[in-house]
């Protein structure tokens, strides 16, 4: 990883800048709440050091202490908690708010709404973004086995696609142009120059921002995490969550996120959220734990998420056979923590566990 981190580096400082060709606009509220700790320059678009909105948390409400690990016959592996399906039952979908959600592995999803608009989530269709797929083979790191190849339908008449953050499982530079550059692409504050050109209509997006996407509202939201693509760019872009919103009914994306008060903070500001799409993995580490964690909700953190945010129904994401197992023992163990921890907390949100490649309208 350290070789590919070099090489990243290396790639940033020869590389040309190739977005000048985009048209990219600022989009923030009238009193900007996102916080950082310094400010390169003083003009408009100066560098800024990004940090958490509550960046002190170090208390979680729950933690799995011991035989976290239970099997379950609702899941269904090859080997020990690993190339895994869910067979399990789910929970009857009462009232269905018009969201219709592909799963394209990892933090990928595509939405529909009803009146037919088309949104991509954190779309990365296979390896990193090169030097770092490069880096982890020589270095051999994981190469993640990639979902199932994305139909060319998914990605044509796609409205718009939102970033959480530009982590590499996450923000795919080689992707983008799979996509129809008729979409608009919504990013955090200062990703934007890290976009590959081609004429492409940019959003930078403050926390609380909202942008209209047809007859959907796009809002920009907290999350706990950080950012960084290189060892010189740490924090400099922001990291996020997304609402879309759409008659009435409210979808959330939280992005890569620890457990913090922000999510009480979203749930203040939207009330009731009709689906939520909650991570639920890469939060274990031997030699750091506390700093996964801090940076990664753990299955019973989500748990708890899933409370404060009054979510209808959740939909957890982060492990499967396609995830890079980064910060996780096994493809599917943080699916066999969530079950057994919903069974300990007697949690009470319903949960619908999807498998990669899986459609369901929710
Ligand atoms: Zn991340
Ligand atoms: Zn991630």
């Amino acid at each position: 990883m350290f070789l590919a981190v070099i090489l990243a580096v290396c790639v940033t400082i020869f590389l040309p800048s190739f977005n000048s060709s985009n048209q990219v606009e600022i989009v923030n509220t009238d009193l900007p709440i996102e916080k950082y700790s310094r400010q390169k320059g003083d003009t408009e678009d100066a560098t800024r050091y990004f940090i958490n909105l509550f960046p002190d948390v170090e208390e979680y409400p729950i933690s799995c202490e011991g035989d976290c690990y239970p099997p379950t016959d609702d899941i269904k592996c090859s080997e020990n908690m690993h190339d895994c399906q869910y067979i399990g039952a789910q929970p009857t979908i009462k009232d269905v708010a018009g969201f219709d959600l592909h799963w394209l592995g990892h933090a990928s999803f595509r939405v529909q709404t009803d009146n037919g608009q088309v949104f991509l989530f954190d779309p990365v269709f296979g390896q990193f973004d090169w030097p770092v797929n490069w880096g982890f083979r020589v270095t051999q790191g994981f190469n993640r086995q990639p979902a199932d190849a994305v139909e060319f339908e998914t990605l044509e008449k796609v409205d718009a696609v939102m970033y959480s953050h530009n982590h590499y499982d996450h923000f795919n530079r080689a992707d983008i142009e799979k996509i129809n550059n008729e979409a608009q692409f919504l990013l955090p504050l200062g990703l934007a120059k890290r976009f590959p050109g081609g004429d492409y209509q940019v959003s930078e997006m403050g926390w609380y921002s909202q942008k209209k996407i047809g007859d959907v509202t796009a809002h920009f939201v907290p999350a706990h995490h950080f950012s960084s693509r290189t060892l010189l760019d740490q924090n400099q872009s922001l990291w996020g969550g997304w609402v879309l919103e759409h008659a009435g009914k409210r979808l959330f994306f939280a992005g890569d996120t620890g457990y913090s008060p922000h999510f009480n903070d979203i749930a203040e500001r939207y009330g009731e959220i009709d689906v939520c799409l909650l991570p639920i993995a890469s939060y274990f580490s031997e030699s750091r734990p506390e700093w996964y964690r801090k940076v990664h909700t753990t299955p019973e953190d989500a748990l708890v998420a899933a409370q404060d945010l009054n979510c209808k129904i959740m939909i957890p994401w982060g492990y499967g056979n396609a995830s890079w197992r980064m910060g996780d023992h096994t493809s599917h163990s943080a699916l066999f923590r969530l079950l057994h921890m919903q069974k300990k907390m007697n949690a009470q949100t319903s949960i619908y566990v999807m498998n990669e490649g899986e459609k369901q309208l929710f």
